[in-house]
């Protein structure tokens, strides 16, 4: 639960906001992948369009829409805590 395989990617660097989950800071791992019925022969595992991304300062995985990602600035969020608009930094 909650783990998710994934392709790495350096398309999403830095931090982002994720539609339904306000004031957290979020960072990318890359691209969701999922197993199908050649997988076991290629080793390949298909993208399913989705991000695997976890909350800054947590590594519980979460699978996101790309169309639910907006881009923040650094200064938008707190390094220590991931809340964006923290004073606690
Ligand atoms: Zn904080």
């Amino acid at each position: 639960m909650g783990q998710y395989n994934y392709d790495e990617t350096k398309d999403y660097p830095g931090a982002y906001s994720v539609a339904g989950y306000s004031g957290i800071a979020f960072s990318v791992y890359g691209y969701h992948t999922e197993p199908d019925e050649d997988t076991e022969w290629s080793g390949y595992e298909n993208r399913t369009g989705d991000l695997v991304m976890v909350m800054v300062g947590d590594d519980r995985m979460h699978r996101v829409d790309p169309d639910d990602v907006t881009p923040i600035e650094p200064d938008d969020y707190c390094g220590e805590c991931g809340q964006i608009g923290c004073g606690c930094g």
